[in-house]
């Protein structure tokens, strides 16, 4: 499959089992992520493991340069996928921890899209996959900076997506519900991670990896002059 596509956050979740489902079909992958390591711990063929930080733009776009060049290939699907979860009340958030959600859920997705956005603009034709969430659509208790973060990539997914339509490039939010990830390992109030788990135990333990990376794969597959704008997931048994 002569096609090169990046995901930021392959080291865990969604990120991870999607590069193993694309691997499998045999794309070329650029995966990012702070824990290299554990990429290449997946001994995946026709990939690139870098160690990238989404908030360091330099080394992002140096990691695309160098994968481009390597495959000889310009990228085709850019998922931004990295992301932060630590949820507790405002009053009880410090405010590095604020701010790191913001550099990353937003920033981040900022850094990748400005990585790629001209290139696919001038050949006229990729796709962008913002990964936000149901947070991004609704507010929801110790979620009022993750909530913010996610409905700052719904927007910006959505007028970029208005704004390069022209340019025949694609731009698709994924708003998933619960999935059952590591994504509550930057959560560190005990009694806010057990209602979570709770809450996570009544749904089944929510979505899978493997469910979300299928719906991203069926939505990149759709022929270009094709675009899902949206797509909004939970598991059955969850309601909102
Ligand atoms: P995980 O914690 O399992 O994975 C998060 C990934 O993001 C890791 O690979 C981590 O890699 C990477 N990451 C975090 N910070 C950075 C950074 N600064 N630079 C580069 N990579 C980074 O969680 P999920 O798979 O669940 O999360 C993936 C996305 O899905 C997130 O955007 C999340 O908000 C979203 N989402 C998740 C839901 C869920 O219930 N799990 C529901 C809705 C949306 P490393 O630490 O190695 O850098």
């Amino acid at each position: 499959m002569d096609k090169l596509i990046v995901i930021t956050g392959a080291s865990s979740g969604i990120g991870k089992e999607l590069a193993i489902q694309l691997n499998k079909k045999g794309y070329k992958l650029l995966l990012l992520a702070r824990r290299v390591n554990l990429i290449e711990d997946l001994g995946l063929d026709n990939c690139m493991c870098k160690s990238v930080d989404v908030k360091n733009l330099k080394d992002f776009k140096n990691a695309i340069i160098e994968a481009e060049s390597f495959f000889n290939l310009k990228v085709d699907l850019l998922v931004n996928n990295a992301g932060i979860m630590p949820l507790d009340k405002i009053y009880n958030l410090d405010i590095e921890t604020q701010h790191e959600m913001i550099d990353i859920n937003i920033k981040g997705v900022l850094n990748g899209m400005n990585c790629v956005i001209n290139d696919m603009k001038n050949r006229k034709t990729g796709t962008i996959i913002n990964i936000s969430s149901v947070a991004g659509r609704w507010t929801s208790e110790n979620r009022a900076i993750y909530n913010g973060t996610k409905f700052a990539v719904h927007a910006i997914s959505e007028q970029s997506r208005r704004e390069l339509a022209q340019f025949n490039v694609r731009v698709l939010t994924i708003a998933p519900a619960i999935v059952d990830t590591n994504l509550l390992s930057t959560t560190k109030n005990k009694e806010v991670l057990e209602n979570y788990i709770e809450i996570k135990k009544k749904y089944n333990n929510g979505l899978t990896s493997e469910h979300v990376a299928k719906i991203i794969i069926y939505a990149y597959e759709l022929p270009q002059e094709v675009s899902l704008k949206e797509i909004v997931l939970s598991s059955t048994s969850q309601p909102i």
